[in-house]
């Protein structure tokens, strides 16, 4: 890699600044799912500790939208990792300011701490100068290693850049070098199949994937707005009506390109995307008005399948229905174990897909099952992550 990582710096007796990507799934009540994105980090830590750097950790839970929501705060994450680590890992209750200016002026070797939510500040999402520099003012190194967050270009991304020497953390090290070697020469037929719900980002990303593939499979609540974009009623579901223009510029562009797109032929629907809804499967084109897609039909599944079993190269991200509620996770689950069966090159990336798929016990079936979802996908459509080009150059 030509990137420097944490093993390319003296980090002994430094406050360093980690950004990591602990946006875990959590109940309301601060139940931790899935520790999955905690113990991914873990390496990068326990390398610091041992080399008696202090340990500043920053990382950003769900979608605050730049204020405080006590259901989001980073407490349990800090006694989860604190439990992994067996030490004490201090949780702060913000992320910049003269408190937290104390607590780290204090830190001994080897100690660590936990920022607040990222989140909390409009000024992280805004990649706002004067917060990045109050967040860098903590440390004296910046580490990333929230590859998952590394395709967006947020202040604790790549807003540090301005203030402090940059370098990636281990888990950063080998996404990087795991997908180079994968998406280098892909085996062909490549497929990729995108679902989930993060529609706006992930379309913006697909449309420069498209001369990389072969074939685009399209499920999850993704597929409201491309069947939309092709002139099909999808009743109450979630759909992005600005990016109605970009899905048809997306089909046009495969069609010349001669990469095919399918959509789903059927879906099953539900009022409410609740476990206890009556639910049913329609074609595409019969869709009622107040019903909204919660996965994809067995029909898709089928057709899906056929297809996916002709690659030699399959990426997904996104899963194909609201998989954590039992009666719309068909999809998901046999899209995962059809990926699973395949003797091809398979990544999947993504916080929720790659919890799906660990929850089949399939995960060890993949060539890489990736931290990323959007930055596994902007990777593969060569574009670099932003997050990754202000880091120091070996
Ligand atoms: P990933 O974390 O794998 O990158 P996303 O974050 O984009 O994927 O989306 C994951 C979420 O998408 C899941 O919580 C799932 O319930 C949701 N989802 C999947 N299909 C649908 C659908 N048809 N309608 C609404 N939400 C959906
Ligand atoms: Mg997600």
């Amino acid at each position: 890699m030509q990137k420097k990582t944490v093993r390319d710096e003296g980090v002994s007796g430094k406050r360093v600044l980690v950004r990591v990507d602990f946006n875990v799934p959590m109940n309301r009540n601060g139940k931790i799912e899935d520790d999955t994105r905690i113990r991914v980090c873990l390496p990068t830590i326990t390398y610091l500790i041992h080399h008696s750097a202090r340990v500043i950790l920053c990382s950003h839970l769900g979608r605050p939208h730049g204020q405080v929501d006590e259901h989001l705060r980073l407490g349990p994450v800090a006694r989860r990792l604190s439990e992994l680590l067996q030490r004490s890992v201090v949780p702060l209750r913000e992320a910049i300011g003269p408190e937290v200016m104390r607590v780290v002026s204090e830190m001994k070797d080897g100690e660590v701490v936990l920022l607040e939510n990222l989140r909390f500040y409009p000024g992280e999402e805004d990649n706002d100068p004067g917060f990045a520099r109050e967040l860098s003012l903590l440390a004296d190194l910046f580490v990333n290693d929230a590859f998952g967050a590394s395709h967006r270009a947020h202040a604790s991304v790549v807003g540090m850049a301005e203030y402090l020497p940059c370098v990636a953390g281990l888990l950063m090290e080998k996404e990087i070098e795991q997908l180079t070697s994968l998406f280098e020469d892909p085996a062909r037929p490549f497929a990729v199949i995108i679902g989930g719900a993060k529609v706006g980002e992930k379309i913006r990303i697909l449309e420069n994937i498209i001369p990389k593939v072969n074939l685009v499979l399209v499920g999850g609540g993704m597929a409201a707005t491309f069947l939309k974009g092709r002139g099909c009623d999808v009743g109450i579901s979630a759909v992005e009506p600005d990016k109605i223009e970009l899905v048809r510029r997306i089909m046009q562009k495969a069609e010349s390109l001669g990469v095919r797109v399918l959509l789903p032929e059927d879906v099953v629907v539900a009022e409410k995307l609740e476990a206890d809804e009556t639910a049913w499967v329609v074609r595409v084109e019969e869709i009622p008005a107040d019903r909204r897609i919660a996965d994809i039909g067995p029909l898709t599944i089928m057709e899906f399948t056929n297809e996916l079993k002709k690659c030699r190269t399959v990426v997904w991200n996104g899963p194909m229905g609201v998989f954590e509620i039992p009666r719309f996770s068909n999809g998901t689950k046999s899209i995962s174990e059809v990926i699973a069966g395949l003797s091809a090159t398979t990544v999947i990336g993504g916080g929720s897909t790659a919890e799906a798929v660990t929850q089949l016990g399939l995960a060890d079936k993949m060539t890489h099952v990736s931290t990323g979802g959007g930055a596994s996908l902007q990777f593969l459509s060569g574009k670099t992550l932003p997050g990754v080009a202000v880091l120091a150059d070996k």
